[in-house]
């Protein structure tokens, strides 16, 4: 497989260093850009494969420069931010960021980042429009709005049923707490986080083996949550 073109944009030299050589050291093709109209102009004329993108730039906010990207591609976008940004992390992420790393970062999370990124890039080539989803042992066949873990049909309340689709449709990507409630039940529930953890503890003790550590839908405290692709 061909590795996939990163575009880095960063304005902190040390950290785009950091970035680039990890990237050259595993075969990573990049791009870099030190500003946001700079990544955008990049973004626009080499369509990466996946962007990293910094939050904190010179000149307009990372945030904006996500929002302009998603104007006219869906090219996966994960968001550096400081552990100051924590609001501006998940504006992100409502903006459309697929994931983030929070600085001071190590390579090994920024590799396993990528490779997470990669494979949802991955499976979503291969399976198109499918009326079936697999993953690991769960299986959601959408025409008969039923969900199976191996050969055992789920008992799903309804809105459970609907935070499992959601999660599968965005399956490796970060969701935030504000998307689900918003997608699940509306504007009035915005920020009744609370109910959906009542949910997802409700729907992991069904799908899960071992709820207390979850293979298939991983929080992200004071963030959201995320389903992972399971061998
Ligand atoms: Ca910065």
């Amino acid at each position: 497989m061909n590795k996939p073109l990163i575009l880095v944009v960063e304005d902190d030299a040390p950290v785009r260093n950091l970035i680039t050589t990890t990237l050259k050291a595993h075969e990573y093709k990049f791009i870099t850009a030190q500003n946001g109209n700079n990544a955008i102009m990049e973004a626009s004329s080499h369509n990466p494969d996946i962007v990293l993108l910094d939050l904190g730039l010179p000149d307009i906010d990372g945030v904006e420069v996500i929002e302009r990207i998603r104007t006219w591609s869906d090219m996966p976008i994960i968001v550096i931010s400081a552990r100051s940004e924590d609001k501006d992390k998940i504006d992100a992420l409502d903006a459309g960021a697929d994931d983030y790393l929070t600085k001071p970062f190590s390579v090994e999370e920024l590799l396993a980042r990528l490779r997470v990124t990669q494979r949802r890039l991955a499976s979503n080539r291969n399976e198109g429009a499918s009326s079936v989803f697999i993953n690991g042992a769960l299986r959601i066949n959408y025409a008969a709005g039923c969900a199976y873990l191996g050969e055992d049909e789920l008992h799903l309340t309804p809105i459970e049923y609907k935070i499992l689709c959601l999660l599968a449709a965005n399956v490796g990507k970060v969701l935030t707490h504000t998307f689900i409630t918003q997608k699940i039940w509306g504007a009035a529930w915005e920020n009744n986080v609370a109910s959906l953890r009542v949910f997802m503890a409700t729907l992991r003790k069904k799908i899960e083996v071992a709820p207390d550590s979850p293979q298939y839908i991983q929080t992200h405290i004071g963030v959201g949550y995320r389903m992972l692709r399971v061998e």
